[in-house]
């Protein structure tokens, strides 16, 4: 493009809140074949609210409730087995919100959030340790809580499968599930206290934006940490194919991941928001960072998008069509 078409496109990109970082990035946006975005704050709009909190005191395999003090030399064969306290639904949520104070993920917000606006007494957590991509370990009252995903259980020697049966039906309603368990200060095994679960709203034009791409020829992915049941539920709401989702990503994977999306020559623009996508967006052929995305993401973006509509994603894309078109 001439210098005067850039200035031109890059001046109207900007009156509609498309921020082009440049003459080059102007021009590569039209070629884009391959949209990819990530789910939380980019397709939903990053504010979740605690909808479940479940505790499992009443799949005691023995039926009954143990005392506190029988059960701190439960062993850890009895833990794995899926609650051996008698822990209110309160309790779980008091636990968990409490260890979620040290975060400030969106999914520990809510819970934090729900557990204050039921009137619950939080405590402060101790030694915090944030799991990215997994969850949060934390000291609470003594005893270590830990709230996240399957993984993180796993890779704590606590069994998650009792839990099966709560996680997948959470899921299967576009919810984010998250374990809570607690590994009693002075024993070896966890128990698995309950399940509480967040909710995201899909943004109003999310679905829109999908199959205004796809009226163009651009192909339409989701790419996500969230585990592959609740990024399907939330992919059906917005019409982007079951096979075009790639869940359970890591964030230190998702640029790998983008790579192997363009790896069959694709050109690929990856939107997103947080920081855990800046990486991604560096190394996709056009990265978009969207709306109150954090620094880092605006950062390592070609574009950003000053609202916080998936919209304003054809608008980049129509801005570049139309502005070498007119210089031809
Ligand atoms: P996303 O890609 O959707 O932004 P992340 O990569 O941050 O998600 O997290 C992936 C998964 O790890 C979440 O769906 C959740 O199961 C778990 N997780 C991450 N952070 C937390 C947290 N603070 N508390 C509980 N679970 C968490
Ligand atoms: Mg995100």
């Amino acid at each position: 493009a001439t210098p005067a078409a850039t200035m031109v496109g890059t001046t109207i990109g900007a009156q509609n809140g498309v921020l082009f970082k440049g003459g080059d990035v102007l021009e590569r946006a039209k070629d884009v074949d391959t949209v990819v975005f990530d789910k939380t704050g980019t397709l939903t709009r990053g504010e979740m609210e605690l909808t479940d909190v479940v505790a499992f005191s009443e799949t005691l395999p023995d039926g009954g409730a143990l005392a506190e003090g029988e059960n701190a030399v439960a062993t850890s064969e009895d833990a794995t087995r899926g609650g051996s306290t008698a822990t209110s639904e309160d309790e779980v949520l008091r636990l968990a919100a409490s260890a979620e104070r040290g975060s400030e993920h969106p999914l520990a917000r809510a819970i934090v959030d729900g557990a204050e606006s039921r009137g619950l007494d939080l405590s402060d957590p101790e030694d915090f340790e944030n799991v990215p991509g997994h969850g949060v370990k934390a000291t609470v009252n003594g005893d270590e809580v830990l709230v996240g995903n399957r993984k993180l259980l796993g890779d704590n020697g606590i069994d998650p499968a009792p839990a099966a049966e709560t996680m997948e039906r959470l899921e299967s309603e576009g919810k984010t599930a998250m374990l809570v368990a607690r590994v009693r200060a002075g024993t070896d095994g966890g128990e698995l206290l309950g399940v509480v679960a967040d909710a995201d709203t899909v943004k109003p034009s999310a679905k829109e934006a999908v199959s205004e791409l796809r009226e163009r020829g651009v192909d339409v992915m989701l790419i996500t940490g969230d585990n592959e049941r609740t990024a399907r539920a939330v992919a059906e709401q917005v019409g982007i194919d079951p096979d075009s989702v790639r869940a359970g990503v890591l964030p230190e994977d998702k640029s790998d991941a983008v790579e192997e999306i363009q790896a069959d020559g694709r050109r690929a623009m990856m939107v997103g928001d947080g920081v855990n996508d800046a990486p991604a967006l560096a190394v996709a052929y056009v990265g978009t960072a969207i709306g109150s995305g954090t620094d880092v993401a605006i950062e390592a973006a070609d574009v950003t998008l000053m609202r916080d509509d998936p919209l304003d994603v054809v608008k980049a894309i129509r801005v570049s069509d139309a502005t070498l078109q007119k210089i031809k």
